[in-house]
């Protein structure tokens, strides 16, 4: 029988949908995460609180070509994020996916209800690749997932309690102005060493535009961010294992 593959980020959603996954399917489900260094610490506690929720082990994969440090990935490709996706996801996540899955799994998709055209759009460009979406069957949003985990007794991960959209890295490259805004006074020694690299790498790291003005769609480095509204709650897409995958197709 094949296995179903819930991707758990340290997100609510993807609590949620694997919660789900293992009501309806049992002992078929493996629970994968893959450790990522620039999340925030509290995200290892979320996931321990989730593992006794789920009541079954979650299986931690570990990138060691590159410490799991998006930093490190940065610096050795010389290049950041652009339209067709971040580095630090595709060879932190991606690529320990892509080795570890096998044919016949079925991957559990954290979309939320609010995700319908994301779903939509995966399934017209991967007709054969088999996937659940239970939060959309089960009409469930972003806002719900968050409750439901705290119902469950659980404290949602620091991040989305300082007001940010998501638990991804501290400082995720597919942020924009605001968010960053934010992210340079809350967490001021992993904005600099962003800065710090973009200086080491240069333009071709850059990846904030200016949005109007005389500079209008010019790049500009981090370390220039224009002082402006701070946005925590500005959306940033989550990053999983398959998301990614797909929004770097749909952007090739
Ligand atoms: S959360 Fe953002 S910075 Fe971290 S691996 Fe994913 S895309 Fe990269």
């Amino acid at each position: 029988m094949s296995r179903i593959v819930c991707q758990f980020s340290c997100g609510a959603a993807s609590a949620v949908a694997t919660k789900l996954a293992l009501a309806k399917y049992g002992d078929r489900c493996v629970i994968l995460n893959a450790f990522v260094k620039n999340e925030h610490p509290d995200n290892r506690r979320f996931l321990a609180d989730c593992e006794r929720w789920f009541g079954q082990p979650i299986t931690v994969l570990r990138d060691e070509k590159y410490g799991a440090d998006t930093i490190e990935v940065f610096r050795r490709h010389r290049f950041m994020v652009s339209f067709r996706g971040a580095k630090c996801s595709t060879l932190l996540k991606r690529e320990l996916m892509d080795a570890w899955k096998q044919p016949g799994d079925v991957m559990v998709l954290g979309y939320t209800a609010e995700e319908q055209d994301r779903l939509d759009d995966f399934r017209e460009r991967f007709p054969d690749r088999p996937i659940l979406a239970p939060l959309i069957d089960a009409g469930l949003g972003k806002e719900d997932c968050k409750a439901m985990v705290e119902r469950a007794g659980i404290g949602l991960p620091l991040m989305y309690r300082l007001g940010y959209d998501n638990a991804n890295c501290i400082g995720c490259v597919k942020g924009g102005m605001g968010y960053f805004r934010a992210i340079r006074e809350d967490f001021p020694a992993e904005f600099e060493e962003l800065c710090r690299v973009q200086d080491e790498i240069g333009p071709g790291s850059w990846f904030m535009r200016h949005r109007s003005g005389p500079l209008k769609d010019q790049r500009f480095p981090l370390r220039e961010l224009p002082a402006g509204p701070v946005r925590r709650n500005e959306s940033v897409p989550a990053c999983g294992f398959v998301c990614e995958t797909a929004e770097a197709l749909y952007a090739a």
